[in-house]
């Protein structure tokens, strides 16, 4: 690069690229002198596992399998402007980490099992947690053959960090267990619920119209959240099950744009409600969390994935 301008940005020195800037091709002289990529890569980064990162870790790499895949959410910045916010779940041989991919990263493809490497995410902590942001300072990349083959693989990685639980030794702090169970209840005289798009609270339907209150406005065109809970068996005990968006949609077969159209078309809630205890007698396998209802002093379970459902 020749003529660019040197300028202080957030964190490091940036070069600014303008029309006065000229772009040339090295000469095999000058490219002798450069590094590869690799060593480049190397230099600037630190290759950490998931046990291994701290909050505030700068220019650290990570390589992982992509193991679960969230909805993407919108949500309203300070500003006004909109944003959105995708969460998919990473692990490795050592553990499983949160990663909040935004903006436009969010449209990143990605598949369950992929092996990735995250460059330069920020980490931070959230409720005690380590977590990683994917944002526009983050490089994703598909992990080289070499990389992806120090993982063990998906299914090794799912017996890893799926504890398998009964019933009766479920406890409140319980994350990504796998539990099967016999439905022995499920609801289905209302899954959908209206929320607003721009705070993610539940909206109310007064004279024709979806109100926010916390926003304290119309709502035109209000998100859906599907909701079906159920009640599971096992030889120890019973459980409530929660099932939220795609693990409700896996668990009747249905995707959303389709059980909305139904249940508008019909004008009934409950119209669903006949698929739904169809689902009552059958053994189902699910990685969910626990957590503790402190209304009815329960522990319950919020179904994260559906793994397995026998008819
Ligand atoms: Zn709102």
């Amino acid at each position: 690069m020749e003529n660019a301008r040197t300028r202080l940005g957030n964190y490091n020195m940036d070069l600014s690229i303008g029309r006065p800037a000229r772009i040339v091709k090295p000469s095999a002289e000058e490219m002798v002198d450069i590094p590869s990529i690799n060593e480049i890569e190397d230099s600037l980064y630190s290759s950490k596992t998931i046990s291994e990162l701290k909050e505030g870790d700068n220019n650290v790499k990570m390589v992982g399998r992509v193991i679960n895949i969230y909805d993407p959410n919108e949500f309203q910045r300070g500003d006004g402007t909109k944003g959105i916010v995708r969460t998919v779940e990473i692990a490795d041989g050592t553990g499983v980490i949160r990663a909040s991919f935004w903006d436009e990263k969010t449209e990143t493809p990605l598949n369950i099992g992929d092996a990735i490497k995250i460059e330069n995410p920020r980490v931070n902590s959230r409720e005690d947690k380590i977590e990683i942001s994917v944002g526009r300072n983050t490089n994703i990349t598909n992990a080289k053959t070499e990389e992806a083959e120090k993982l063990p693989s998906h299914d090794d990685i799912k017996e890893m960090i799926y504890k398998t639980k009964k019933i009766d030794d479920i406890e409140e702090e319980d994350k990504n267990i796998k539990v099967t169970g016999q439905i022995v209840e499920a609801y289905g005289n209302r899954v959908l619920y209206e929320m607003c798009p721009n705070c993610n609270k539940r909206v109310n339907l007064v004279d024709n119209t979806y109100i926010c209150d916390i926003c304290g406005e119309e709502i035109e065109e209000p998100n859906y959240l599907m909701i079906i809970p159920c009640v599971i068996e096992d030889e120890t005990g019973t459980m409530r099950v929660t099932f939220f968006r795609t693990a409700a949609e896996e668990l009747i077969g249905m995707k959303m744009p389709e059980i909305i159209e139904v249940i508008q078309k019909t004008g009934d809630e409950g119209s669903l409600e006949d698929k739904v205890s169809d689902l009552v007698g059958h053994e189902i396998t699910v990685i969910a969390d626990a957590s503790f209802d402190e209304y009815n002093e329960e522990i319950r379970l919020n179904a994260k994935k559906l793994v397995d459902i026998k008819m």
